[in-house]
Order: C-alpha cells, then structure tokens, then sequence
C-alpha cells in the first residue's frame, strides 16, 4: 500500500473543531532545561496553520521513557513554556498523571478558537506503547480531528500515534510527516534516475532488509563505512582486522551476485585509509597508511574509504538524480578518519538532484560538518527514516486516512 496518498491538515476542515495533534516533542533536556530546541521549531508550521485556521488546538507527545509511570523528569512542563514563548501566545499544559485526567478536560471544555492546550507525556500511561484501546478512546475523546505530526515515533503503533485514529471523525499528516512522505517515499517508491543510494555505519546485520529494499529500486548502491569490509571479503579480499561479520558473509555474496543479475551497480572502496588499531579515545590522534582495497595488511584495519574511493562515489553522487544516504564512510568521529564521509557529503551538496539524509548519524554528520542547508532533506526520524527504507508500512502513517 502506498503512503503517498494520505491527507495531509490542508485537506482537513479545521474551523471551530478541536484537533489533536501528536508532536515530536522528545527534547534532549539537562536539569530540567531543554538543551537543543529543534523539535519544537519543527513542529510550529502545523500548529500556526491551525491556530490560523481557527482550531482548538490540543498537543501531545512522548518524551523519554517513563516506561508508564508519572516521573517529574519526564514532564513535558519545559516544553509548555518553550512553545509558549515560539508562538506568542499562552499555552495551557494540563498536568494530568494519566494524561487525559480532569485538568485535560476542563482545560480543553474551555477552549476558544486558536487557544493551545499541551497534554502530559503520553508515556505516563503504560497503554501508550501496547496501543490500548482505552487510553485511545481517552485521547480521542477530547478531539474531533487527529494530526500526527510526529515523524520520529511513525514506526511505533501507540495510542498516541495509531489507535486515537479509529475513534475520530478524521486524521491526517501534519507538514512535517507530509515533508518526511514527500521525500522518502517519493525516493523508495517512485524516484527519479539515476537512483543512488549510499549505505555506510558499523554493522551489515543492521542493514540487511535495506540493502535488500533498496537492490529492488536503485540503480546504484554505494557501500562503505565499516560494513563495506564484509562485501571486500565476500570479494575474497584479505580485510586484516577490519570489522568483519562472519555470519553475513555469504549474505553479502548473494547480494552481490543479485545486483548482478539485475543490473544494479554496486560500488565498494577501492582504496581504504588503514591503521594499526581502532583510535582511542575515538578522537585520538592517529596515524594512517593508504592502501589499495584488495591490499590491507593482516596486521591493519580499515577505518575510513580512501581518496580514490572519495573521487569514485563523489562522481556516482554527482550523477544522480536521486541520492539517499544512510550511515558515514568511516570513523567520522575522528578528524583524520572523517575525510571520507565530509567527501560524501561535499558530493551530495554539491549534486543538482535531490538529495536526502537518513537521520541517525549521517544527519549528525552533515549538519556539524555544515552541510545540513545544501541537502532536499535531513529526515527526523532514524528508526523510522530506516524502516522506511527497508520498504516496510509505517504504522502511524498507515493510520491516517486516505485522500
Ligand atoms: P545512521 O544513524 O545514519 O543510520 P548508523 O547510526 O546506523 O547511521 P552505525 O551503524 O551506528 O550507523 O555506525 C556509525 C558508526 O560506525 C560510527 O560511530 C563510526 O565511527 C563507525 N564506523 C564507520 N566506519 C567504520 C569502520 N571502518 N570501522 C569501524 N567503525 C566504523
């Protein structure tokens, strides 16, 4: 089934009702201070068009895990203030311990058009995650339109995100999910070619139904970071003591021989910056050799992809029309190490075509190399970013109803 026809909070008459909208609102917080406030500036485009659009608008996230009890660490207090000041207007949190308690209900039985009201963290209540089909109706009891807005948690089905969608007149994408649709589906179910798609990070067995997804749709995959060393071994190349997945060995084979088959092209390094051990602490200084892929000494590991291998992908990525890219080239974290993976980005900032970062790492990695602005898109949701890749239906999106 298709994600791509869902109805996004345009296609939603939203006047006079109330609306509830599920947030992304897990802030990293230190002391009880919201350290990085990207979540909540992501979330305003909805809640402005509705609080334009005269709704009654009511909001509700999860924030850490509070594993289904009340913890005061977990309160989405700070938030209530922080989006308060971003919108420049009061917001009302109701600071219910089972979240749609009775401050929830009078604060929303109060409400005039355009006023904003913030539930507690809907991971106080422990059917959230088991989507249970009362706290659902709870929720769904104080609306009469559902938004989920909350990319990061699409993957999961909880109340909050799947069940309060059967018990309302109507739910719909808010811009943020409907951006995340936009981008990612449009690459995994229609993209334009040339396709290029760039796998990279520590582990093969993370990535398996990826690489799988992604042999049926790219005309290209690039493969690098440290689960490239078991495709060079697969390759019958000596790797040393790079990382190396013995039991998806013959995984790798056969992906290789069905790219093959299907005409796919696949890149591996040709050349790998190599090292006597793996840096410690990770920014260490450290000393490297260049050597070709079929060469790593027995006694070196492969810690980055080298020059030759930079130019390789950079042209692949210059090419393209389509580039999706998941995991870094190499051990990023280490200055000498991330030469590799800033040499990905460059490409990708640099390619006319559309470009998108699946969250996790690589968008960690393009945003602190300062290149979060040149990229279509930096998803907002690792997991769910992943899964999408890996072509499976995300529930929360599944949820909403069709245009
Ligand atoms: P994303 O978050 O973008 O999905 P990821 O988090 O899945 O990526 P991981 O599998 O976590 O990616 O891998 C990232 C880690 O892989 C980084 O910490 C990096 O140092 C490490 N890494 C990259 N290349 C190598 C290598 N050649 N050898 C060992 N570790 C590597």
């Amino acid at each position: 089934m298709s994600m791509l026809n869902k109805k996004t909070v345009e296609d939603l008459n939203v006047k006079g009702k109330r609306v509830l909208v599920r947030c992304d609102f897990n802030v990293p917080l230190k002391n009880g201070v919201i350290t990085d406030e990207n979540r909540i500036v992501a979330a305003l485009p909805t809640i402005e068009y509705l609080l334009k659009n005269d709704a009654k608008v009511i909001l509700c996230s999860h924030l850490g895990k509070p594993k289904g009890e009340p913890k005061p660490e977990f309160s989405l207090a700070p938030v209530a203030v922080r989006l308060s000041e971003k919108l420049g207007k009061d917001v009302v949190f109701a600071a219910d311990d089972n979240v749609v308690g009775d401050n929830a209900k009078a604060a929303v039985a109060a409400m005039k058009d355009g006023d904003v009201v913030l539930l507690q963290n809907t991971r106080y209540r422990v059917e959230e995650t088991k989507n249970g089909e009362e706290f659902s109706k709870e929720l769904a009891s104080l609306c009469d339109l559902f938004v989920n807005d909350a990319f990061g948690a699409a993957h999961r089905a909880h109340c909050s995100t799947v069940g309060v969608a059967s018990f309302v007149e109507e739910s719909a994408n808010g811009y943020l999910m409907a951006k995340e649709i936009k981008f990612l589906g449009a690459a995994v179910e229609n993209p334009v070619r040339p396709f290029v798609t760039i796998l990279g990070g520590a582990k093969v067995a993370d990535k398996l139904n990826v690489i799988e997804n992604l042999l049926n749709k790219a005309d290209t995959l690039i493969i690098g970071g440290g689960m490239a060393y078991t495709f060079l071994a697969a390759q019958g190349y000596g790797i040393g003591k790079s990382l190396f997945d013995g039991e998806k060995l013959d995984y790798c084979k056969d992906m290789l021989a069905r790219a093959e088959q299907k005409g796919v092209k696949i890149l591996l390094p040709v050349d790998c910056k190599v090292a006597a051990s793996f840096p410690d602490p990770i920014d260490a200084a450290i000393d490297v050799d260049i050597v070709a892929a079929d060469a790593i000494p027995d006694d070196k590991m492969g810690l980055d992809i080298g020059p030759a291998t930079e130019k390789l992908f950079a042209d692949e990525v210059k090419n393209a029309k389509t580039v999706v890219w998941n995991g870094p080239m190499g051990v990023f974290e280490n200055p000498v190490l991330a030469q590799g993976t800033i040499a990905v980005a460059k490409a990708l900032a640099e390619t006319d075509g559309t470009t998108i970062i699946g969250g996790g790492d690589s968008a960690a990695a393009v945003n602190t190399l300062g290149f979060g602005d040149k990229m279509s898109h930096i998803s907002t949701g690792g997991g769910a970013s992943l899964e999408y890749l890996e072509g499976k239906e995300l529930p929360g999106i599944a949820a909403m109803s069709d245009k």
